[in-house]
């Protein structure tokens, strides 16, 4: 382990440190540029220059070749004042200081393939429509890449030697203004997983790239790298990333909620969720969007082994977890629906977008309520598989990347540009991971994400 730093609530943020202004990429990578504090306060109002073809640049490194913007264009990167972070450094490290940024063209308008536009606009046509608000959390597991054997799943020895670290980013989170509600160990080798406060619309997606961004600043501290790549090892369970949200009335009252229905679930529910199943296999594409992001999703890993609903059932890509009555807990003010099929490697705003579109979509056509699956989707047999409505995730990046472009509904949600931009970093990635075995690619994308 790294030199030991200070308690990093105790440092100021220095006034002549920098500040990044950044984004999150159709890859899911922070891209940006850092300015002087003291000038934050200009960069506030007109941001900084930013260039289309960032936005083709794969995780890999090299820009998709081919890709929609080539040499020409210009942008700014305009940050949210709403979004800074500040974790102290120490007298070895100078502070984060980061804000998260639309991306804008030089008069300041949106431009079409910014990413918390897309869930902008999302969001607001759910508003616009149903008068219904989205209050969202992911929930994100990672492991620290060490040499050190590791501890058991679960065990009080894994959380004692993950310290300081553990701590530390408890604190660094606070400081973030993130809200995390625990840190625990997880069933993989050196996995952990730290829950943050659900967060309305968009707030709820940049948190998930905090989290991200604080974990991996304190792990650096520490000497240590933390991957939130998919899978690490062909042999072992997964990083998820489960999306958590639950609906709000303009009253603050929960849609989803019914009591006395199955699974507590009220026909809104019912019909949001169909609509995330309809179109499941498209936005696989758009949530676990790597070419590992599918051998995390393999049946019987407690990941999302198939496209149903389910209750109390982590084999199921969309889940209703568990009301819990002790001590007079309300049950509307908990029930929620959680999608377990994204990954790190997936744009939390594309992703919370294409899901509340999804849902949006069950809604407006009325979809028939899915039925709740109570045990193992791979235990039942043909007939039952039918009549549960359980199907397949996509098998490969390749199949996703198919489903996307067949589902209309579900391409269409993105502009030609944005729709090509995407579609050619996704492809690149194929291109380069098409030799590689399963264990190649995990140890690929481990030093990636
Ligand atoms: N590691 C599992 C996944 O890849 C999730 C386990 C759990 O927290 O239920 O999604
Ligand atoms: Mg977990």
């Amino acid at each position: 382990m790294g030199q030991r730093h200070g308690d990093p609530r105790d440092a100021e943020v220095s006034a002549t440190g920098l500040v990044a202004l950044v984004c999150c990429d159709l890859g899911a990578i922070v891209r940006g540029r850092s300015v002087p504090a003291s000038e934050l306060g200009e960069r506030l109002a007109d941001g900084v220059s930013w260039v289309p073809a960032n936005h083709a640049l794969t995780p890999l490194g090299p820009v998709a070749d081919p890709n929609p913007f080539g040499s020409t264009g210009d942008l700014r990167l305009l940050p949210d004042p709403a979004t800074r972070v500040s974790v102290g450094g120490d007298d070895i490290v100078p502070a984060l200081e980061f804000l998260l940024c639309d991306i804008v063209e030089t008069d300041g308008l949106a431009w079409e393939c910014c990413p918390r536009t897309f869930l902008r606009d999302a969001l607001a046509e759910l508003e616009a429509e149903l008068d219904v608000r989205v209050m969202a959390s992911f929930e994100q597991e990672f492991q620290l890449m060490r040499e050190a054997p590791a501890a058991l799943p679960f065990s009080l020895e894994a959380q004692r030697r993950a310290e300081p670290f553990a701590t530390d980013v408890m604190r660094a989170l606070e400081q973030a203004g993130a809200e995390p509600e625990r840190f625990f160990p997880e069933y993989a080798p050196h996995q952990f997983e730290v829950p943050v406060e659900v967060a309305e619309g968009i707030a709820g997606a940049d948190r998930c790239v905090v989290v991200r961004e604080v974990v991996r600043e304190i792990a650096r501290r520490e000497g240590m790298r933390a991957s939130f790549a998919p899978l690490l090892d062909p042999e072992q369970a997964g990083n998820g990333v489960h999306i958590h949200l639950n609906l709000i009335d303009a009253a603050g009252a929960s849609m989803l909620y019914e009591a006395g229905r199955p699974g507590a679930l009220s026909e809104f529910g019912e019909r949001f969720a169909a609509g995330i199943l309809e179109h499941a296999r498209a936005l696989s594409a758009l949530t676990a969007p790597s070419p590992v992001s599918a051998l995390r999703l393999r049946p019987h890993s407690w990941s999302a082994g198939a496209m149903c609903l389910g209750q109390r059932n982590r084999e199921s890509l969309l889940r209703i977890p568990p009301l819990v009555s002790i001590d007079g807990g309300d049950p509307a003010g908990q029930l929620h629906l959680e999608y377990r099929g994204a990954d790190g490697a997936a744009n939390p705003y594309i992703a919370l977008a294409a899901i509340v579109r999804a849902g949006l979509d069950g809604v407006r056509s009325e979809m028939p309520a899915p039925p709740i699956l109570e045990h193992d989707p791979s235990q039942l047999d043909a007939a039952d598989a039918e009549r549960y409505g359980v199907g397949a995730l996509p098998a490969s990046l390749e199949e996703a990347l198919q489903a996307f472009a067949e589902d209309e509904v579900v391409r269409g949600w993105m502009g030609p540009l944005l729709y090509d931009a995407y579609v050619s970093v996704k492809r690149a990635e194929l291109a380069a991971a098409a030799n590689l075995d399963a264990g190649e690619l995990c140890r690929r994308y481990a030093a990636i994400y």
